[in-house]
Formats: C-alpha cells, sequence, structure tokens
C-alpha cells in the first residue's frame, strides 16, 4: 500500500496533522494502540487565553486561539458535530491578597476580567470565602468525542490501523519508509510522552511531567462554567465534572496518588455546598520538554522521517496552529514553520 504519510499515534497531536494533510489532498494512514491512558484522553481539554498564576494574556494568544476555534469549527463542520463551546471560568479566590490582585487585573483587561456579585455568588454552590470573579472568552474542547468521530472518519476512509507501531519493522529509506506493506513519503510520530523511548528521537530533550484528575459527579451544579480554586472543576456533561489536575515532575509510576486525591477532595469539601462523589481518578503523562519547546519538525538525518510532539500542557489550545503551519511545510506550500525555531530543534540532534 502506498501512501503520502504514515502516523504514528492518534492523540490530538496525530488528529490534529492528518486532519491538516488530508484536508489538503494527501493520503494518511495513523496507527494507534489506543492507550486509555493517552493524555488528549485524560485532559480537561481548555483553551485559556488568560495564563498562569498571575492571570496575564498569555503572549500567543492572539496567533493561537483563532486557529483553534477555526480548526475545531472546519472539523465539526466535516464530522457533523460540534466539538467546541465558549465558556467562562469563575474564579474563586483563597485569600484576600488574591482577592485584590484578581481586582487590580480587573481594571487593567475590563473586557476579560470582571468581579463577581454577591448575588452571583450566593447562586453559585460555593461557599463565600474570600470573594470571587469571573474570566470570559475560554473554550472548550469536546476531546472524547473529537477523538472518537476522527477515528471514525479514518476508518471510513481506510485510514486507521488499531495496534503498536513496531519500531523494529520500520526501514527508512532516503526518499520513503516502509513499514510492513505500507510504503510511505514519509512517516511522522505523534506518540506522546512516550517518544523520549524512541530510538530516532533519544536527543531531544523530553521531560516527564504527569497529571491527575478526578471525574466527580455534582447533581445541581451548572454546567454553564468551569470552576477554579487551587484545582479546577470542569464540566463534562450531565452531573459530571473534571476535577484537577496536579502537576508531578519526574514521577515515573502512573498509578493513583491516594495522597493527592485526599489533598484535593478536602479542599473541594471546603468551598463546595452541593454534595459531590467520585466516578474516577484518571491520569496520564504529559509531552512537555525542556524550555517548553515542541518538537516538530523533519530529523535532520532522515528526511522522511518527522516528529509532531512535545505539545506539553498545550495540546489542544497550541496544536491546531503548529499542526496547520507543519502541514503546510511538509507539503511543499511553505518553506518554514512560521515562528518555530527551526535551528534550534535542529540543533538538539547535534548535541553529543
Ligand atoms: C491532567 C491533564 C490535563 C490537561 N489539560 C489540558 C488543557 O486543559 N488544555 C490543553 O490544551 N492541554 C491539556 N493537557 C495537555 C494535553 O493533554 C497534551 O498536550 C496533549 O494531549 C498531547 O497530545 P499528543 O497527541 O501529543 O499525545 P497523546 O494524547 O498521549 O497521544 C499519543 C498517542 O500515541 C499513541 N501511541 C504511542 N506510542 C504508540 C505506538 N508505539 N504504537 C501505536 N500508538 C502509539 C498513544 O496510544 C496515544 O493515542 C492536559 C494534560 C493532562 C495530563
Amino acid at each position: 500500500m502506498d501512501v503520502d504519510y504514515l502516523i504514528v499515534g492518534h492523540g490530538i497531536a496525530g488528529t490534529l496533522l492528518s486532519y491538516e494533510l488530508m484536508r489538503q489532498g494527501s493520503s494518511v494512514i495513523v496507527i494507534d494502540n489506543e492507550d486509555p491512558q493517552r493524555s488528549s484522553l485524560v485532559a480537561g481539554a481548555v483553551i485559556n487565553p488568560m495564563a498562569g498564576k498571575h492571570w496575564m494574556p498569555s503572549k500567543d494568544a492572539a496567533v493561537l486561539i483563532p486557529q483553534a476555534i477555526e480548526t475545531y469549527t472546519e472539523m465539526g463542520r466535516l464530522l457533523h458535530a460540534s466539538f467546541l463551546s465558549p465558556i467562562d471560568l469563575q474564579v474563586y479566590h483563597q485569600t484576600e491578597g488574591e482577592r485584590d490582585a484578581f481586582t487590580l487585573k480587573c481594571g487593567q483587561f475590563p473586557e476579560q476580567m470582571s468581579l463577581m456579585s454577591p448575588e452571583q455568588q450566593a447562586e453559585s454552590g460555593f461557599a463565600d470565602l474570600a470573594g470571587a470573579g469571573v474570566i470570559n472568552g475560554l473554550w472548550l474542547v469536546q476531546s472524547s468525542e473529537l477523538l472518537a468521530a476522527w477515528k471514525d472518519y479514518l476508518i471510513k476512509n481506510k485510514s486507521f490501523l488499531s495496534g503498536s507501531f513496531d519500531q523494529q519493522a520500520l526501514q527508512v529509506g532516503a526518499y520513503h519508509i516502509r513499514y510492513q506493506d505500507i510504503k510511505a513519503g514519509n512517516i511522522i510520530f505523534c506518540e506522546g510522552a512516550v517518544a523520549m523511548h524512541n530510538p530516532l528521537f533519544t536527543k531531544l530533550p523530553f521531560t516527564q511531567n504527569r497529571g491527575e484528575a478526578l471525574l466527580l459527579a455534582i447533581p445541581g451544579l451548572s454546567q454553564q462554567h468551569i470552576y477554579h480554586r487551587k484545582y479546577r472543576l470542569i464540566p463534562k456533561g450531565d452531573d459530571l465534572f473534571w476535577y484537577g489536575s496536579n502537576y508531578k515532575w519526574n514521577s515515573p509510576d502512573l498509578e493513583p496518588d491516594e495522597t493527592w486525591r485526599a489533598e484535593a477532595w478536602a479542599e473541594l469539601a471546603s468551598w463546595m455546598k452541593l454534595p459531590f462523589s467520585l466516578k474516577a481518578h484518571i491520569e496520564a503523562r504529559r509531552p512537555t520538554t525542556a524550555g517548553q519547546m515542541p518538537f516538530i519538525g523533519r530529523h535532520p538525518q532522515f528526511p522522511a522521517v518527522s516528529i509532531f510532539n512535545g505539545l506539553g500542557t498545550r495540546g489542544f489550545s497550541a496544536g491546531p496552529y503548529w499542526a496547520k503551519a507543519f502541514a503546510a511545510v511538509l507539503q511543499g506550500r511553505e518553506t518554514a514553520i512560521s515562528g518555530y525555531n527551526q535551528e534550534r530543534f535542529s540543533r538538539f540532534f547535534n548535541t553529543p
């Protein structure tokens, strides 16, 4: 079988890149071993223009967010579904200091941030601790629906292979690769965090970051908002909320951390007035990198081998922009990935 691209991985990276390549007429096969702990299924899948603890507009939001909206909307049109909804974030302050800092920011960014009135707080379902505010302009991606619908589309187009990619069976030539009965012009690895063990990419400085969340049933809490205090409650339909998450560096095991669960549970109980119950405790490794730089490009020694990875904590917000820009380069419509430091990426391969 001859195809233009063989893509390893059907997380959000492989989904977006295969979509962009197929949209422009390329033939693609995606192979995936359907790991239930893939980062893209565990993620909160929020797109937030205000980043960090200090609620500052993220510096590349003006480029990334319009592209994310365009891509998810177009994919929805193609797949006859809706994968993106606008949403606001209610921020419940832990201290008066936090509240005062937030109030100052409201003056600086009045279009994005405002204070919640006492009436709004009274209706919210949370104890009034140190006051609350609202940030608007966020988006929520229906991630599991998107991945499932894209997989169905690939299957219908005879473009999906279920199973583990076997690195031993890969033959890399100068202008194409062979894998079992497939001959492809390019293989693109979108394997998420396990790419740190890929022998072709040992020089890339991946880091290990593990994140956990709890799936909670909270009957009576509105599904119209995201709620943030120390952790975040994200609506997932019916009575279900995603609650998390933590960031654990260099933690090799993927077992539920009971200590974190108890701490997060107590934290929620201290401000939530409604009863809640545990449905699941989920976890995954984020594909994080030193310097938070995504790894995008052709292998300098093997031009028929590429990588699209390292989306870190922002696969859903940054992925659409990078996928579109990389597809344009792979297909020869552009010579460089706009906004990407290709030289730095290539330099990693020359490190001893
Ligand atoms: C708790 C948590 C919360 C998060 N919240 C957000 C958020 O709110 N917003 C946001 O933008 N990002 C968020 N992220 C980050 C986001 O999840 C990642 O950036 C993104 O999912 C990475 O996607 P990926 O496709 O690179 O990797 P993955 O989702 O891990 O996908 C990799 C795929 O490759 C497959 N694979 C790997 N090796 C093989 C092989 N040998 N053979 C076949 N298949 C293989 C795996 O099965 C998997 O399907 C969060 C992450 C976590 C853990």
